[in-house]
């Protein structure tokens, strides 16, 4: 088997093999069908300049790909990284319509984002980079046409200035909270939602370590854990697991490299060193100086459970043969390669794959889109108990499906999926 990177191909070979899969056990799906699903609806890309601090002018690209409108709203955060181009925000996109059909939310799926380091730019500068972006891709957005959220290099702050840009434009459009979600709270955002994904995670894990599928893990208590990725993904999962779950966190990477301590960490002591103004490489390498590793070294130290929750393309052929981990729950979107997956399979790692493990954040923004609609705020505990059904039925269907098709979890996440998506296009039928 050769080994594919790129990220967009390899959900393409996934959503292929898994179309494959599914007329095997009923009848074949229509080939018309299956292209409309792998093709982008509409995709645009954008060149702006904004005003840097120091009075120059910087050219910058973005993109707004909207990859399916099965339903409307589509969805999907916005990407702030120098790694961004139209074929990973093409990718994502994809994986938006795929994670809301697993999750079954009434979104179509989209991504967009800009290619800057967010790291090396003021806030000033972030902020008039935000709001031309937002005007740029203004023909795109709205609260029933497409709804960006928060990705890697965007949070709440870059959510409000979104909301604020669209509304100077749309002074009198009755719901325009809605059309951004992942907003702070003053500006109608959802209690629970910047944990969201981490929660969702760890819900599902529960799930599958109740239903005794994780590899002979019977409980959370004291289970190791590796995370990989120290963002808000993977501080909240460390944090949510050890604090409310009691697992002993033993490796925590960023972009710089890995810590490891047998004995374990307290996440918020790490993420206070890592943002710690003295700290200039904000990384929580030199957390414990002795006990700082390189990151393939890092991702094959034993443990229970390993999350990947930075991006795409980190478990590759060459690291999945020497993982040792009973459980990987994929919180980054395409972190592991098709080979890995092969290797971590024969090797009987238990997979919760991507497009189930972090829908988690797409179903809080749900939960907020809809709060929106309707002028109204929830409280935590109802936010969290829709968020805990919707994340458990879609494991259990997956348990389902892979039972009844006799699959892997990642085939049987794709059948789930497709299965939805063809399902939808059947009873909406074809215009004209
Ligand atoms: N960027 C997040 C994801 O990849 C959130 C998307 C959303 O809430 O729309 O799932």
């Amino acid at each position: 088997m050769t080994e594919e990177f790129n990220y967009l191909r390899r959900i393409l070979l996934d959503f292929d093999h898994g179309v494959e899969l599914l007329g095997e056990k009923t009848e074949p799906v229509d080939p018309g069908l299956v292209e409309l699903l792998k093709s982008p609806s509409k995709r645009l890309s954008v060149q702006f300049p904004v005003k840097m601090d120091n009075g120059t002018l910087e050219i910058f690209r973005g993109y707004r790909v909207q990859h399916s409108k099965l339903y409307e709203p589509t969805k999907g955060g916005i990407r702030y990284s120098p790694d961004v181009d139209l074929s990973v925000i093409t990718a994502l996109a994809m994986d938006m319509t795929l994670k809301c059909r697993v999750v079954d939310l009434p979104f179509g799926g989209a991504k967009g984002g800009v290619i800057c380091n967010p790291r090396e730019m003021s806030p000033d500068e972030l902020e008039r980079m935000t709001r031309r972006y937002t005007f740029e891709i203004s023909s795109m957005i709205g609260p029933d046409s497409d709804v960006p959220a928060p990705d890697i290099g965007t949070g709440p702050k870059e959510m409000g200035i979104i909301f604020d840009t669209y509304k100077m434009f749309n002074q009198k459009a009755p719901d325009a909270y809605a059309v951004v979600t992942g907003k702070p709270l003053s500006l109608g955002g959802c209690r629970a939602r910047l944990e969201a994904t981490a929660q969702g995670g760890a819900y599902v894990l529960e799930e599958a370590v109740k239903q005794g599928c994780a590899r002979g893990l019977t409980s959370l208590k004291d289970a190791t854990v590796i995370v990989q990725g120290f963002g808000n993904v993977g501080f909240h999962t460390a944090n949510i697991l050890h604090k409310d779950y009691g697992c002993k966190i033993i490796g925590i990477s960023d972009s710089k490299g890995g810590i490891y301590n047998p004995k374990g960490f307290s996440p918020s002591d790490v993420l206070k060193y890592k943002t710690d103004e003295k700290n200039e490489k904000k990384s929580v390498i030199g957390y414990e100086a002795r006990n700082t590793l390189a990151i393939d070294e890092f991702l094959t130290k034993e443990c229970d459970i390993l999350v990947p929750a930075a991006k795409e393309t980190q478990i590759v052929g060459s690291i999945a043969d020497d993982i040792k981990t009973k459980v990987i729950l994929e919180l980054a979107n395409g972190p592991t390669t098709n080979l890995a997956d092969k290797i971590l399979f024969e090797k009987d790692v238990y997979l919760i794959p991507d497009i189930l493990a972090n829908t988690g954040g797409v179903t809080v923004s749900y939960c907020e889109w809809l709060q929106n609609k309707e002028g109204t705020q929830w409280e935590t505990d109802i936010v969290n108990n829709i968020l805990r059904e919707k994340m458990t039925t879609a494991y259990r269907d997956l348990v389902f499906t892979v039972k009844s098709y006799d699959v892997t979890t990642r085939e049987g996440a794709y059948i789930l999926a497709t299965s939805r998506a063809i399902q939808v296009i059947k009873d909406r039928g074809i215009f004209p």
